[in-house]
């Protein structure tokens, strides 16, 4: 049988912004514009792309996949690829002419720039500008940082293809994917690589309002990246007293779920509201039903408490449980005794926790929203 072979070839230069692009970004817009020049032979079938830039086949490889926190423009360019059917598969450069041959030919020199990689652009400069220093400033410190501007290098024009763990560079190396140049500033996925002599200032830019370490951390993984931020970070916050207490202070308790009873003055809860109209009132709130009482009371005293409850319990009858805070007129003999007398269960809200009381804590905003409204209140004389 006999075989069509066609061959087919293009080629094109970079335009200024892709000169500047990381190497390994440049062998990825290689392979997208081939792919997007040839859609309509390749979409839908299954193909081989052969490269010469071994870290592309583990990226583009189909087990790995896109490192999360890949460059912004590899993310993008790995969604293109995804949607088409192909394996990778690594040929040294020396094996690689008839591909190198057309790079050595270049074409007049054409400008390609999508919008898209503009916003990607616009994005990083405003990560920059966000973070502790302008990016000029950035350039000049990260180009004088002895180990970052050796980064730089490697990140815009390749790396070597495998290094010693011991190398100060491979904490970089072992990421590379990750690592793009923007406006002469090495970028960390969307985060700016801060160098050395900026990562002080920088920790105490995120330490600003003393958020604590979980605070700080979070923060610094939208903005800014370098080795081991993550303990710059934590020995920060340990010699913050400030942050120190923000660390330890106790995550505030649950409020009590109290159960729905299952019928009418069963629990009430009680309590006092702040003078209105010069008088403190006495709320009492029936858990079933929700129905408000209001007393006005001259004096909170024990036995005033007392007077004015009963005057409710006459209406409505004992209820089996009484919730109250712990107000000296709770606390006190004479009203235990008086719950004691008449069966109820008196139930005191934990210390300091007036919250756990919530259904008066609800009725008393009610209560306050309702009376301005209202003009009168219907008195009560205890006698
Ligand atoms: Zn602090």
């Amino acid at each position: 049988m006999e075989r069509n072979v066609q061959l087919a070839y293009a080629s094109r230069t970079l335009n200024k912004s892709e000169k500047n692009y990381a190497q390994i970004e440049k062998e990825v817009l290689a392979i997208v514009f081939g792919i997007k020049k040839f859609h309509q032979f390749l979409y839908g079938r299954q193909f081989c792309l052969i490269t010469d830039h071994k870290p592309l086949v583990t990226i583009f490889g189909p087990k790995s996949g896109i490192p999360p926190i890949a460059a912004a423009r590899l993310q993008r360019w790995a969604l293109i690829l995804s949607s088409y059917r192909y394996t990778i598969q690594y040929k040294r450069t020396q094996e690689h002419g008839n591909a190198d041959g057309l790079s050595k030919l270049p074409t007049a020199e054409e400008e390609h720039e999508d919008s898209s990689q503009r916003e990607a652009g616009l994005f990083n400069l405003r990560q920059i500008n966000m973070s502790p220093g302008t990016v000029k400033g950035f350039v000049r410190e990260t180009d004088k940082d002895s180990l970052l501007s050796q980064v730089k290098k490697h990140v815009l024009s390749g790396w070597p293809s495998g290094m010693d763990q011991t190398n100060p560079l491979y904490p970089y190396f072992s990421k590379q994917a990750q690592f793009t140049c923007y406006a002469g500033c090495l970028m960390c996925g969307h985060r700016v690589v801060v160098p050395e002599s900026l990562r002080k200032p920088g920790v105490h830019e995120l330490h600003e309002g003393h958020m604590g370490v979980v605070r700080m951390k979070a923060l610094s993984r939208i903005h800014v990246w370098w080795p081991q931020i993550d303990k710059s970070i934590e020995s920060l916050a340990k010699s913050c007293m400030v942050c120190q207490q923000e660390g330890r202070a106790p995550p505030s308790a649950p409020l009590h779920l109290w159960s729905w009873p299952s019928k009418p003055i069963y629990r009430c809860h009680v309590d006092f509201a702040e003078p209105l109209m010069g008088k403190m009132s006495l709320l009492l709130v029936d858990a079933y039903s929700k129905w408000l009482e209001v007393i006005p009371m001259t004096t909170t005293s024990a036995a005033s408490t007392i007077d004015a409850l009963r005057s409710i319990f006459a209406r409505f009858g004992l209820p089996n449980q009484l919730v109250s805070d712990n107000g000296p007129q709770f606390v006190s003999a004479e009203f235990n005794h008086f719950m004691k007398m008449n069966g109820i269960k008196h139930i005191r809200s934990a210390p300091y926790h007036p919250a756990s009381n919530g259904q008066v804590e609800t009725a008393v905003q009610t209560m306050k929203k309702k009376l301005k409204v209202m003009l009168s209140v219907v008195q009560y004389e205890p006698d």
